[in-house]
């Protein structure tokens, strides 16, 4: 994985999907429960090689975009959208010309009606952007292709297949070269992003894309992406791990919580940052995938942790879940402490935490309680907290 590239993620949506029926844009119509385009994004918005989502957008979709991302709004990775044109290809060179003034090293183009991106398909792409300006996913062809003759009901004649391959997207180029291929090739018909590359004269690699990795065009591929989406869910295992810590008061004037500081007539005594909601949703990540817990991993006799700030710790659990080819679906954490009050921070605190574990807000709960100002969380002498994370993993064969 390229380290240091920011890589950008752009969706294109600004299509108005006539061919697959109902009412609007296929790309705004829900495929078990959620719009296309939020499946869409989310596969970027998850995956650890991205770091910003743009989806261009046709500008009468302005509430339809509204709509079908407002679960993912406040996802840090998620810019806000942009116009596009007539045709897809002004529609990306309009967003790619968005993404100019805070260019990005590297920029995936996307189909917003290939909702079934997996993780390894964007991974791939990334790696051979490190060797390639260019490099789409793709499939060898397999069936016979014929030519139709004019009529287009007789076999005109077989076209050798040997070295074809169909092109998916993503399509991901260096951002500067595709920028400048963009703009040259504007008002030529050119049917992909890749063709624009090969007009600029760019090498384009090509990498495994996925049978799953299907393109929503007609009414019909509604039924088949159902069907999809059902066996993809059976691909997949999901464990849940609990996590609880406790941390003293000593004199202070703040304490951190989920990574954000609240004023209060005192602070957590600790090694590090003493952030005894973070540290136990760590242990509940941990728990979710049998990895031990905190003081496994970061021993509080290390002198290197004194003070550290707690999220060195969830991200290294997050880092052991994505090893695996996981993620976090969701958490839910308590906060049990007399002061201070936490509802006011809870917004904030869903946030940082969602930017740690680069999920979105949604995947992330904070809650608090008292305890009746009973035992030591009730004497007001130090809090308590408590997490469970459920965790997807791949699931393993059978
Ligand atoms: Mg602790």
């Amino acid at each position: 994985m390229t380290v240091s590239a920011r890589t950008i993620a752009l969706i294109v949506a600004a299509g108005r999907g006539v061919r697959a029926g109902g009412r609007g844009p296929k790309q705004y119509r829900p495929l078990a429960g959620r719009a296309v385009l939020a499946r869409t994004a989310e596969a970027f918005l998850d995956h650890a090689g991205i770091d910003g989502v743009r989806v261009v957008i046709h500008r009468d979709d302005d509430d339809l975009y509204e709509a079908a991302l407002a679960p993912l709004r406040k996802h840090p990775k998620l810019m806000p959208p942009v116009h596009g044109g007539v045709e897809r290809q002004d529609s990306v060179r309009l967003g790619l010309q968005s993404l100019a003034g805070a260019p990005p090293t590297l920029v995936l183009i996307h189909d917003a009606a290939r909702p079934f991106v997996d993780a390894g398909t964007i991974g791939r792409v990334i790696e051979a952007l490190a060797r390639t300006p260019g490099a789409i996913a793709a499939l060898p062809v397999h069936d016979t292709l014929k030519r139709a003759a004019g009529d287009g009901r007789r076999i005109d004649g077989t076209v050798e297949r040997s070295g074809l391959w169909r092109a998916q997207t993503p399509q991901g180029f260096h951002f500067e070269a595709i920028l400048k291929a963009h703009e040259a090739a504007a008002g030529r018909a050119l049917t992909d992003d890749a063709a624009v590359a090969e007009a600029a004269g760019l090498d384009v690699a090509l990498v495994p894309g996925a049978p799953d990795n299907m393109k929503i065009t007609q009414a019909e591929d509604f039924g088949m992406a159902e069907i999809l989406l059902t066996r993809r869910r059976s691909m997949f295992e999901f464990r849940t791990g609990q996590g609880f810590d406790v941390h003293q008061f000593e004199p202070g004037d703040a304490v951190i919580l989920c990574g954000v500081a609240i004023p209060h007539a005192g602070k957590l005594k600790g090694h590090s940052d003493a952030d005894a909601a973070m540290h136990a949703l760590t242990d509940a990540v941990l728990g979710a995938i049998s990895e031990g817990d905190i003081g496994d991993h970061f021993p509080p006799t290390d002198p290197k942790w004194r003070g550290a700030p707690s999220r060195i710790f969830l991200e290294k659990a997050m880092a052991l879940v994505r090893d695996r080819g996981g993620d976090v679906v969701h958490c839910d954490i308590t906060i049990i402490c007399e002061a201070p009050k936490i509802k006011p921070h809870r917004t904030a605190m869903r946030a940082a935490l969602a930017e740690i574990m680069g999920v979105s807000v949604e995947r992330v709960s904070v809650k608090a309680t008292t305890t009746e100002e009973l035992g030591f969380t009730g004497r007001r002498e130090g809090l308590a907290a408590m997490a469970t994370a459920t965790v997807r993993l791949p699931a393993p064969a059978e």
